[in-house]
């Protein structure tokens, strides 16, 4: 079998140690759940790394032995440090895939990625969602039965959605007060794939939800590496190098 795509499941670990509610669903953080529910496919094997281990447990070590990072953070966006975020955005350069998890919209590394200010409406009031699938051959929902699939209680997030027109729009999320949103969407930045997916408030068992956690598997195998790492030192080419040497004149 071929090697196994390597995930770190990067979790910020705030509200769990801080919130009775959250860590009541989540006893192990959601990073530990997120990973778990990866490990389950036999081609992935995901480790985590939180906020408050040393560099965030993004040393560059990790990073070299990274394919796919996902990324969930919402209180302490500030706390990450902005050189161990810029690390994360060149491996993403470079060709290492990329799933920013609900509130990972405002972290450095996907406000950074996408050059926009990312900003989105929300509402917490316990409302169903209805995510809506909009192209269903796309790899990200394969397994998902029917055009669409439902979260019980989620966060409502709804446009306007501050990211620049995604390469493709996989999911749109419905609530129940009535606003829509671009759940899932998926950008090229270099070489590197990235996949956001909306579900996932603290206070909800969202990564429990089994096709919450099908959609994740997907979204890894979709964002893997898809070639050799892309070298962007834009190196001078002189012309008795150049492959054809245009400028020589008989
Ligand atoms: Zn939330």
């Amino acid at each position: 079998m071929a090697d196994k795509i390597r995930v770190t499941v990067w979790g910020e670990n705030v509200h769990e140690k801080e919130m009775p509610r959250v860590r009541e669903i989540y006893p192990d953080g959601m990073h530990a759940c997120i990973a778990a529910g990866l490990n389950e496919a036999p081609d992935i094997e995901a480790r985590t790394a939180t906020l408050d281990m040393p560099e965030h447990g993004l040393t560059d070590e990790v990073l070299e032995n990274t394919d796919v990072m996902t990324w969930w953070g919402h209180a302490a966006h500030h706390l990450v440090e902005d050189r161990i975020a810029q690390k994360v955005k060149t491996r993403v350069l470079e060709g290492m895939g990329l799933i920013v998890l609900h509130s990972g919209h405002y972290s450095k590394v996907f406000k950074w990625l996408m050059g926009t200010t990312c900003s989105l409406c929300w509402r917490e009031a316990d409302e169903r969602e209805r995510l809506w699938i909009c192209n269903p051959v796309h790899p990200i929902v394969r397994g998902i039965e029917g055009r669409y699939f439902e979260i019980p209680k989620e966060e409502m997030y709804g446009e306007p959605f501050g990211i620049p027109e995604p390469q493709e729009t996989i999911l749109i999320g419905h609530f129940e007060g009535g606003e829509v949103f671009r759940s899932g969407c998926v950008f090229q930045r270099g070489a590197g794939k990235i996949f956001y997916f909306q579900p996932g408030h603290e206070t909800y068992p969202i990564y429990h939800q089994a096709e919450i956690k099908l959609i994740l598997k997907n979204a890894v195998r979709y964002v893997r590496p898809q070639g050799p790492r892309w070298i962007d030192g834009a190196p001078h080419i002189p012309v008795e190098q150049a492959p054809d040497p245009i400028s020589k004149k008989d």
